[in-house]
């Protein structure tokens, strides 16, 4: 088959020829139309990441990435409905084992064996023709909708996920700080979750217009206003919840402050190097205020991303994307670099 694959730490792809993929029980191998250039992908040909978030082993090479593909499954390994061949499908790049007392309990995003798809060398990602994954990974991706916006299903699950943990609601105010593709989808999934106001915070005025499409009743310009000052004067005592998706020592630190007493914070964000100032921890302590970590999404939560989108709830159309035919994958690869770079989405193999 064909595929992108990284030769070294700290090196781009390259075109390589793997050998196919064959299904083992429980999987179907999926023909890959289109995969999205991932934030994780990045991090690892720039050989920032020598592992990721917590899996097991760090890369051997050579390696295919790829996080986020859509394509239609071909065939099915054992145990698994010969029905299903020729669905399209999305793909939860989020790999519980199965098995362990985390999967069991339907929390795969914790499976004590965690891998990610591309993302991990244990299992080769969606970045070539072909790509074998767990059948219950496999999403259907209605006919309908163009399969080039599949791949935002997966940061709009993460949100989901986030939305959870800290359960918002009705009566809260939510702030999400970080107007990137995840807090574009905190602001929608905070709004679907039917909280009473929105408050989006960015450095970039572009990103907080698309925040107010996505249902932000305001927005703040962290570069033009003191954004902890800026919540506060919005809403007297704070927010009674905030998602923190940029993970600096200076944007955990804001969020903190900006949470009324009792309030919760969702900690999605993982810069590296993140310190708690002092004050900010007697704050925590003093304020009775709630830190929850957010470690991506089930396939539960995947699912619920999905029919947000299907049923027409988050409008992907807002949002910038790229589409690169696989020729161009060294051009693909240098534009998502590029800072507040559109989603961008290399085409795979033939869309059918
Ligand atoms: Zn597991």
């Amino acid at each position: 088959v064909k595929a992108l694959q990284l030769e070294r730490h700290g090196g781009g792809p390259v075109l390589a020829s793997p050998p196919d993929p064959v299904p083992t029980a429980g999987e179907v191998v999926v023909g890959v139309e289109y995969c999205a250039v991932a934030v994780g992908e990045l991090l690892v040909s720039s050989g920032a990441r020598q592992e990721y978030h917590g899996t097991a082993d760090s890369f051997t090479y050579p390696h295919t990435p790829g996080f986020q593909g859509v394509g239609r499954i071909v065939s099915a390994g054992p145990g698994v409905s010969a029905e299903r061949v020729g669905e399209r499908v999305t793909i939860n790049g989020v790999l519980g084992c199965g098995e362990c007392a985390e999967c069991r309990r339907a929390a795969e995003n914790r499976c004590e064996r965690h891998a990610l798809l591309g993302l991990d060398s244990r299992h080769a990602g969606c970045m070539a023709e072909y790509v074998s994954v767990p059948e219950r990974n496999a999403h259907t991706w209605p006919d309908q909708l163009s399969p080039t916006l599949a791949p935002f299903v997966s940061e709009l699950a993460t949100m989901v996920h986030a939305v959870r943990r800290i359960d918002c609601g009705p009566g809260d105010d939510l702030a999400v700080v970080g107007a990137g593709q995840t807090g574009l989808f905190g602001v929608a999934s905070g709004r679907i979750a039917g909280v009473s106001q929105v408050i989006s915070v960015d450095i970039d005025p572009e990103r907080l217009e698309l925040a107010r499409g996505f249902g932000a009743d305001h927005t703040v310009d962290a570069r033009s206003a003191d954004p902890v000052d800026a919540v506060h004067e919005l809403t007297g005592e704070g927010v009674s919840r905030v998602i923190e998706v940029v993970g600096s020592t200076e944007t955990v630190g804001q969020a903190i402050r900006m949470l009324a007493p009792r309030g919760v914070a969702a900690l999605v964000g993982t810069g590296t190097g993140i310190v708690f100032d002092l004050p900010d921890y007697e704050r925590i302590v003093t304020r009775e205020i709630s830190l929850r970590g957010c470690l991506g999404k089930t396939n539960r939560e995947y699912a619920i991303a999905l029919s947000w989108i299907a049923d027409g709830k988050v409008d992907l159309g807002l949002l910038p994307l790229e589409v690169y035919p696989l020729e161009r994958f060294e051009d693909a690869w240098q534009a998502a670099e590029e800072p507040g770079s559109p989603r961008i989405v290399i085409e795979i193999g033939q869309a059918a």
